[in-house]
């Protein structure tokens, strides 16, 4: 798989492999080089468990924990404004989150037990559940990691490159396998990817991180549109079931939409087609600067034609057949909330959280009902939700009142279905701006000035620029920055971003000169524009069209 690159020196090098330069370029490049971040795992068993957070070194502290799934956590009480004047090490407290990867969504009763236990256990009873499908702790100490791996590992979970420059957890749709209409189930290939190449040594130094997703939705659920690597369903001419490669897709400060590469692959090239492109990444990106490391910028100055070129010359020795492109979504709503039937006549009951906050109590509430309305099986999405699978009809609505009990909304109202929520202020050390709170006062407050509001309405808030919510695909995206109030004081608020979306036509959020609100406006800013809105639109229309 792993062909040794050719090298011939670029007129001017950015860092890659393949044309020779090796040397690290960056810090990050260096501490790399110096140690696998993979290597960290065995220290954190036998020396940082033991010594406790003092004893953890530098470059293993605020670099190769990643590896693990571990981030330091923001200290409590640190405004926003201090994020860019105060060192890494002054935003810090000594606990971690930790992020537990949940490849393609799927948990059992009995896996989301343990994700709840630990919760309680060892992180204050909270948890998130992300927009990638994982779940997030926080304050974990690192005298406890060894105890929550073993209780992961118990049910085939585990923090593995859940971080850093390595291939991250690989989306699916929570519904493959499940509904009538899909295209075809990725589940497998999701799997067999992961058992071969997450925490393979062969992908745990790429140029930054590596997100993919593998799936058949017909809703599109994963987002391929901005994922570094996508494998989307499609049917060829024959009447093949396989899938259309996407590469290059990614927001942050410099979003840019996937680009087709224009091959069919068959579910048995997957793991190997997707192991071909990684090593393109590995070798061909950029690791000079590392603002400009995701693989987004090498397709920007590649395209999709030579990307292709050089997947199938120098790393698969193959050449992939030409492939049509994937109908478009179905529906523009992703999330898989509400009542799906199944193909085998039971239900798939999906339900909105507070912006994915959750306790582990919680979580294991939900590990009950799921055993007792269905047959134990759960799925997170990628809108911070989860679906309850293999409810029979006559229990439908049983559940979804069980589920009201909690909070836990089967029929959402537009703002809470619609409105996502980065980590933000709380925990965050790249924060700038609160958000997880702040999203729900919002939704809570749309929902009492705006009762009657119907349209689906995507309402994304990032504590800053890096997107981990998505502002630049929301139809409101609030982007977390310092903002000058009515007396002039700098405060937190937001950048608005309007009108993104993904599918046909996908767009990216517009910055609009003078939408900066204060987080005390946030409420009244969405009530103007959305009555504006109601007011305007002709009979049908959505806000995104
Ligand atoms: Fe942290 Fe910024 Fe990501 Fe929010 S968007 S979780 S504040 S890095």
């Amino acid at each position: 798989m792993s062909a040794p690159p050719r090298s011939s020196r670029p007129v001017r090098g950015q860092g890659q492999w393949a044309l020779g330069y090796r040397e690290p370029l960056n810090p990050n490049e260096r501490m790399k080089k110096d140690s696998d971040g993979l290597e960290v795992r065995q220290r954190i068993l036998d020396i940082y468990s033991k010594t406790g957070f003092d004893g953890i070194d530098a470059g293993d502290l605020r670099g190769r924990m990643r590896w693990m799934g571990l981030y330091t956590q923001r200290a409590q009480g640190i405004p926003g404004g201090k994020t860019a004047v105060l060192e890494p090490e002054e935003l810090e407290d000594s606990y971690f989150m930790m992020r537990a990867r949940i490849d393609g969504g799927q948990l059992t009763s009995e896996a989301l037990r343990v994700l709840g236990g630990i919760s309680t256990e060892f992180g204050r009873d909270v948890a998130d559940v992300t927009d990638r499908q994982n779940v997030q702790y926080h304050w974990i100490r690192i005298e406890d990691v060894p105890e929550i791996w073993r209780r992961l590992e118990s049910v085939g979970l585990s923090t593995m490159e859940a971080c850093g420059d390595v291939p991250r957890v690989m989306l699916g749709c929570p519904l493959a396998g499940i509904l009538e209409d899909e295209v075809l189930d990725a589940t497998d290939v999701i799997a067999e990817t992961v058992a071969k190449y997450v925490g393979s040594p062969e992908f745990s130094n790429l140029p930054r991180k590596w997100k993919t997703s593998m799936s058949g939705c017909v809703d599109h659920c994963t987002e391929p549109e901005i994922d570094d690597v996508s494998f989307v369903g499609v049917v060829n001419e024959a009447g093949e079931a396989g899938y259309d490669l996407w590469v290059g897709g990614g927001l942050s400060t410099n979003p840019m939409f996937a680009q087709r590469i224009g091959v069919f692959v068959r579910p048995d090239q997957v793991t190997d087609v997707w192991a071909a492109c990684t090593s393109v990444f590995r070798d061909y990106g950029y690791r000079r600067q590392r603002n400009r490391a995701r693989i987004k910028f090498l397709m920007a100055d590649w395209g999709p034609e030579k990307f292709r070129q050089v997947l199938q010359d120098e790393y698969l020795r193959e050449a992939l057949p030409d492939g049509p492109a994937p109908a478009p979504a179905k529906h523009d709503q992703r999330d898989h909330v509400g009542v799906s039937k199944q193909k085998d006549g039971r239900n798939a009951v999906g339900f909105a959280l507070r912006t994915g906050r959750i306790s582990g109590s919680l979580l294991t509430t939900i590990a009950d009902l799921a055993d007792e309305y269905g047959q134990g099986r759960i799925r997170t999405t990628t809108q911070q939700k989860l679906v309850i699978l293999d409810v029979p009809d006559e229990r439908v609505e049983d559940l979804v009142e069980a589920l009201a009990a909690h909070d836990l909304q089967v029929r959402p109202s537009a703002f809470r279905r619609g409105t996502m929520a980065c980590t933000g202020l709380e925990f965050c050390k790249l924060a700038i701006v609160e958000t997880k709170q702040h999203a729900q006062d919002l939704y809570a407050e749309l929902e009492k000035r705006l009762p009657e509001f119907d349209t689906p309405i995507g309402i994304n808030v990032n504590g800053c620029p890096n997107s981990c919510a998505r502002f630049q695909t929301a139809d409101i995206g609030f982007k977390g920055s310092m903002v000058r109030d009515d007396n002039g004081e700098m405060v937190e608020g937001f950048q608005v971003h309007l009108g993104g979306h993904l599918g046909v036509e996908a767009t990216f959020g517009r910055k609009f000169r003078g939408h900066k609100v204060t987080k005390a406006e946030t409420a009244d800013y969405c009530e103007r524009l959305l009555r504006g809105f109601l007011e305007r639109r002709t009979p049908g229309e959505s806000f995104a069209h």
